[in-house]
């Protein structure tokens, strides 16, 4: 991840690119069929149907992302959030900096994502 805020909000600017970097993740050497083992597959959202037996993987199974259906960008951005504030951050600082409406989500945010980190 980069440093500055800057560098952060160019590169997770858009959905796709918090995908993308998903898709890295889970997938350092490319995209592989979980089912076949294939290595190419139609992309639409957050799915990959694998080209040669169809198989539908989510990027997100199996990270904290898996459940949401908040947009992957303001994950990132909380993640941002929780792992550059030096002063310490409580579910309002994280709400603040997100513009979430509810300090409920801001909340359950926060731990889950104090529970992916450790
Ligand atoms: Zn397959």
């Amino acid at each position: 991840m980069p440093r500055k805020p800057f560098g952060f909000e160019r590169m997770f600017a858009a959905e796709a690119a918090c995908r993308d970097y998903l898709v890295q993740l889970r997938w350092p050497e490319g995209f592989r069929c979980p089912a076949c083992g294939h290595g190419k597959a139609w992309v639409t959202s957050r799915l990959h149907h694998c080209k040669s037996c169809c198989r539908q993987t989510y990027v997100t199974a199996g990270t904290i992302f898996q459940d949401t259906y908040k947009a992957l960008r303001l994950w990132f951005q909380a993640l941002w959030h929780v792992t550059n504030e030096n002063r310490g951050v409580s579910a309002v600082s994280l709400q603040r900096a997100l513009g979430l409406g509810c300090y409920e989500t801001a909340w359950t945010w926060l731990h889950q994502l104090c529970r992916a980190m450790v």
